[in-house]
């Protein structure tokens, strides 16, 4: 590639709404360009990472015997009605109306979908095992968009579907994208954690999310330095939780429909169980100006409020009101805001109540309790703050035994998740076996989000100067900077014969052939983040060298002409 012939827009300053050093560097590299909410140009500079991203997944997918199909973007609601996700998705499922007023979705995940495909195209045991992938786009109408590519609405994912026929095929399925995963992302180069996760209603081990260690990440893991113990926070505190789920006071059966899908979404919000049991507490906390701030606070059932202590927050989610009348009338009530508690501020208890889980919570004894929970849920919240708010604490022993627990933060990037028949028994998905008996099929699903590993990759990797890419994702794998392109035929030449050479031994390498002085055309590489730089000039060349420098180097060092290529390979 030459650079006057690409194109390159690079920005001294980032936007204001850039807040994360990933999303910044992005903007300032002409990476991407803002749209709207979420919403972004895949510019051609980080087209090609997002290519490169992809080449390795689609590379180790066909590898671990995945093939590879492409389903629409747009797809019937009677699809997603089977599995009555059309009605539980609620407000993150893009709703569309075709011009005969029929109902579609704009796919955030393809399981009905490649569900029906199967369905209909594999009828026998003879079918199976197979794994469908694509790498498509989705859309995720997210309760808060930010960090560029890191939340987006509309992103690329990889997203794979196994289909077996018994339960021990389906583990054999998993382990396969397992190791896979874990092929892809050592091979972007990159320090990343496999976590076991909560897969909720399933039940078992059979869901672990893949994440880039970054101090940055919205999630925390918790893992065992000594042993194998590795989870996401939830996963880690299930078992401290499963007394309570066992044992629900009053059983969940017994509230109504209506408002049980509003538990589930109460629950799925605070990602918590459905049947944790869990103390609310309505507190006044008093700011140093004398003003006020209430707030409700939920803790775990077996937690006293004076355990809230900085650090170590006992607590699962809290939520913050405007007014003391407010508070105490509504009870219980949940307006939107959601964040931890200052526990430095002097804090009045103004009430508190223990209910016997999420359900007793949300739906409450009298109408009182829930009339407000047609308020709309999604606005202006932030995230679950769980992961500062939690029960695992570092230094907890391990529940395997083998050492105390460390807890880090990581993006998550990817996620396997053992289906069963989920899916597949909603939308009669099933084959028959050797005695002609039909068999609901045991399914796998297998996510990787494609554009965000482009900010994973850089929160993990980038200095005052920049962006630094692992090279087997670089844009570009080195970058050529003729001094005088245009004066010196001899500077002209060698960088011609060097480019040439480069290509033909398989390296992705630029010229920057646009004329800028060298500081100028210097920042432009170290901002964007190509991983190896070669400077040709004159003065060099009478020496019969070139002048390398690796992103990462402190200085340059001089490299015969006729040993770059080996050098760089
Ligand atoms: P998160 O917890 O971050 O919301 P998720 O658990 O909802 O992610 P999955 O349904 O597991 O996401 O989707 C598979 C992968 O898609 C995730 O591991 C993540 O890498 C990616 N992904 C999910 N949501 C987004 C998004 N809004 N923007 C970019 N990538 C995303
Ligand atoms: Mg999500
Ligand atoms: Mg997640
Ligand atoms: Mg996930």
């Amino acid at each position: 590639m030459r650079a006057s012939r690409f194109f390159i827009s690079t920005l001294k300053e980032a936007p204001s709404d850039a807040e994360i050093v990933s999303h910044k560097l992005m903007m300032r590299a002409g990476m991407i360009k803002r749209l709207g909410s979420g919403i972004y140009t895949y510019m051609p500079m980080g087209l090609r990472v997002i290519r490169k991203v992809e080449a390795i997944v689609r590379e180790e997918m066909n590898a671990a015997g995945a093939v590879e199909l492409l389903m629409p973007l747009v797809q019937p609601a009677e699809l997603w009605q089977e599995t009555g996700r059309w009605d539980k998705m609620g407000p993150e499922l893009l709703r569309l109306k075709d011009r005969h007023g029929r109902e579609f979705a704009f796919q955030p995940t393809s399981e009905e979908v490649i569900t029906d495909v199967v369905r209909s195209e594999i009828k026998s045991y003879r079918g199976l095992p197979i794994n469908f992938y694509h790498i498509q786009t989705k859309f995720r109408d997210e309760r808060r968009p930010r960090f560029g590519l890191m939340r987006g609405r509309e992103f690329t994912m990889k997203d794979a579907y196994s289909f077996d026929r018994d339960v021990a095929g389906m583990q054999q399925s998993y382990q396969i994208m397992y190791d896979a995963y874990t092929r892809i992302f050592n091979r972007f180069g990159l320090k990343f954690r496999a976590v076991a996760a909560d897969n909720g209603a399933i039940g078992g081990s059979g869901s672990h999310e893949f994440h880039v260690i970054a101090s940055t990440g919205e999630d925390a893991l918790v893992y065992c330095p000594t042993s194998d113990y590795a989870a996401n926070m939830e996963a880690a505190e299930a078992p401290s939780l499963l007394a309570s789920r066992a044992a629900p006071s009053q059983p969940l059966e017994k509230v109504s429909t209506p408002q049980m899908a509003k538990c589930e979404q109460v629950a799925e919000f605070l990602k918590l169980p459905l049947a944790q049991t869990v103390k609310s507490i309505a507190l006044t906390v008093e700011k140093e100006e004398g003003a006020k701030e209430y707030w409700l606070l939920l803790i775990r059932g077996d937690h006293e409020l004076n355990e809230v202590k900085v650090n170590k927050v006992e607590g699962l989610g809290a939520f913050r009101f405007s007014t003391e009348a407010e508070i105490l009338e509504a009870y219980g009530t949940v307006p939107g805001y959601l964040g931890p508690v200052n526990t430095k501020l002097p804090v009045r208890v103004v009430a508190d109540r223990t209910v016997a889980n999420m359900a007793d919570f949300v739906c409450g004894a009298n109408d009182k309790d829930y009339h407000y929970l047609g308020a709309n849920w999604g606005r202006d919240c932030a995230e679950p703050q769980v992961a500062d708010l939690r029960n695992v604490v570092e230094g907890d022993a391990s529940p395997d035994g083998q050492g105390v627990l460390a807890i880090e933060r990581g993006i998550e990037v990817g996620h396997v998740f053992q289906l069963g028949t989920r899916y597949s028994q909603d939308m009669n998905c099933v084959y028959l076996d050797e005695n002609q008996h039909p068999v609901p099929m045991q399914m796998g699903c297998y996510g990787i989000g494609i554009t965000r590993i482009l900010g994973a990759a850089i929160e993990q990797n980038f200095d005052d100067k920049g962006i630094i890419w692992p090279t087997s994702i670089a844009p570009f794998e080195i970058v050529l900077c003729p001094m005088g392109y245009d004066r010196s035929e001899t500077v002209k030449a060698e960088t011609d014969k060097l480019y040439e050479a480069l290509l033909a031994a398989g390296v992705d390498a630029i010229v920057d052939d646009r004329g800028l002085r060298p500081g100028a055309m210097f920042a432009d590489w170290e901002l964007i983040g190509v991983p190896h730089r070669v400077v040709i000039g004159e003065r060099g060349l009478k020496d019969g060298n070139l002048e390398y420098q690796g992103r990462r180097d402190a200085e340059a060092q001089q490299v015969p002409v006729a040993g770059m290529v080996s050098f760089i390979k």
